[in-house]
């Protein structure tokens, strides 16, 4: 699957190998940030597994027709050899919290396979200049060191995350609070906000996962520098305190998903859209500017069919005739009691509510003049992609860093509202129907966010003054595109050093 057709004017490009994390949220920006590197000159190597390669086919293709010098590499996944069934490639595929662990020991075992494809002597491996990994690919470290190619690490979440965990750690503040709900304010952080043990402990902070994390501090410690989805001017005292914190380069570069200009790139991010986008696009051309909530929580968050009745319940009565959404339920959710839950739900709201089953062309759906509100879980692209077309939120966290976002979204920057979970759900362990919201709260959060009176006037402001913001970050001349050039810069840098 060699998809270089190289056009690149530059007869000696810097040569960059991008290794994401099998997961919708971490391939998505990088799937991107191949664009994006590859369209500033570098010729990029991206590695990913035969089940991966398959669910973004049209994306390859995609970038193949536009040559972009950007090569798919497929690589076995060692599902068995982990004890994971066959198939097992992206986490959105595992389907019990037990089998976390062995994904990402599979994921180690491929640490080897891409050592061997970059070292073998019969390799059709490009030599590189650089590797960018995601954070979660702690192996990467060993691999680069032994072939001394300089490695810098992409951290996907939102850089207010990243330091509130840094600050957290630095003055080992979760080993002094008992009580999982007391909220207290993270030491150090520019803009103070209150936060909750039981929503900022990470998967890497609980017992039986100390081999993982110190293999990623480890990893953090050894990488050149760190690029991040976001931008300078969204999150400028963060990033600031953050480079002090960490002492390296910190290169900003998004958001990525405006990599994605013309329709056909937003609508294949990720899957293949389960909604024709013609159909699609009629329907959301046929309402007024800001009067649709899409409501969608990312890709990995399950709602049990109880969470999901609250939610059509809050939908249905929310009193507006003006008022429309569009609501994502994912395949992972379905059963026959919620379809036919869903066939009168759609019966009753029928012009007004669209469902989506499966997965929704998200970047598409958010950039339409009609979208006004998103339901969302906090999840870090999610909350940028409704920054970057500058849609206001309803937010609703379940794990990670979607508490984290959460604060930024509602307190920090003021552009959402809070519908007020407050117990963390870890993906897998969803379908328990722990903290439960009630359709009453979907109902106040969505009349609030759609209309919200002079309060909610406000809020829109400030939601696209941010999106023209992003627009001028990914511009030439902007902070992130430079931000790009830079670290294309470093790696050409590397190829004098090395050559
Ligand atoms: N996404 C999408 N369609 C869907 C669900 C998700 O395009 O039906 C995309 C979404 O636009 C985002 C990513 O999947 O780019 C989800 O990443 P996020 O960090 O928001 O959440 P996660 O899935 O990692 O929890």
């Amino acid at each position: 699957m060699d998809g270089s057709s190289n056009h690149n004017s530059n007869p000696n490009p810097a040569r960059i190998i991008l290794i994401p994390f099998m997961a919708q949220g971490h391939m998505i920006p990088m799937v991107d940030m191949a664009r994006l590197l590859a369209s500033s000159g570098a010729l990029v190597t991206f590695i990913t597994t035969p089940v991966n390669a398959a669910r973004i086919r049209p994306i390859i293709d995609h970038i193949e027709n536009s040559h972009l010098p950007v090569r798919f590499v497929q690589l076995p996944f060692p599902s068995a050899d982990a004890g994971l069934p066959a198939g097992c490639e992206n986490a959105d595929l595992i389907s019990s919290p037990d089998l976390f662990k062995s994904f990402m020991e599979a994921l180690s075992l491929f640490g080897e396979q891409v050592k061997l494809y970059l070292t073998a002597a019969n390799s059709t491996a490009v030599p590189a200049d650089c590797i960018i990994f995601d954070c979660l690919n702690s192996w990467v470290r060993a691999v680069a060191k032994s072939l001394d190619i300089p490695h810098i690490m992409f951290y996907g979440p939102s850089c207010f995350y990243i330091l509130c965990a840094h600050l957290l750690k630095k003055h080992q503040v979760l080993k002094s609070i008992d009580d999982d709900y007391e909220p207290f304010k993270v030491p150090e952080l520019p803009e103070p906000v209150e936060v909750m043990k039981a929503q900022v402990m990470r998967w890497m902070d609980r017992p039986g996962w100390e081999k993982i994390s110190e293999e990623f501090y480890k990893t953090e410690k050894s990488a050149f520098g760190v690029v991040m989805n976001t931008f300078e001017e969204l999150e400028k005292s963060g990033l600031d305190k953050f480079r002090k914190e960490i002492g390296k380069k910190v290169w900003p570069i998004g958001p990525l998903s405006l990599a994605n200009k013309d329709l056909d790139s937003k609508v294949m991010r990720g899957k293949a859209s389960s909604i024709d986008t013609g159909v699609l696009s009629s329907w959301l051309d046929s309402k007024t500017p800001n009067s649709v909530m899409f409501v969608s929580f990312g890709s990995l968050s399950r709602n049990p069919i109880s969470q999901l009745v609250q939610i059509g319940q809050g939908l249905e009565s929310a009193s507006s005739s003006q008022l429309s959404f569009i609501w994502v339920v994912k395949e992972a959710e379905r059963s026959e009691e919620v379809e036919n839950w869903l066939a009168e739900f759609e019966e009753r709201t029928k012009g007004r509510g669209m469902v989506i089953r499966g997965w929704a062309p998200q970047a598409m759906i958010l950039g339409h003049v009609t979208v006004g509100g998103f339901m969302t879980h906090c999840g870090w692209n999610s909350t940028l992609e409704a920054i970057a077309a500058g849609v206001v939120m309803a937010t609703w966290p379940r794990f990670g860093d979607q508490f984290v976002n959460e604060r930024l979204v509602v307190d920090v920057l003021r552009i959402g509202v809070a519908v007020g979970a407050k117990v963390p759900i870890f993906y897998a362990d969803e379908m328990s129907g722990k903290g439960l919201v009630k359709g009453e709260e979907v109902r106040k959060v969505v009349e609030k966010v759609m209309q919200g009176g002079e309060e909610g006037e406000e809020r829109r402001k400030r939601a696209k003054e941010l999106a023209e913001k992003a627009r001028k970050a990914m511009e030439e001349g902007g902070s992130s595109f430079e931000n790009l050039k830079r670290v294309i810069q470093f790696a050409e840098g590397e190829k004098k050093h090395f050559e």
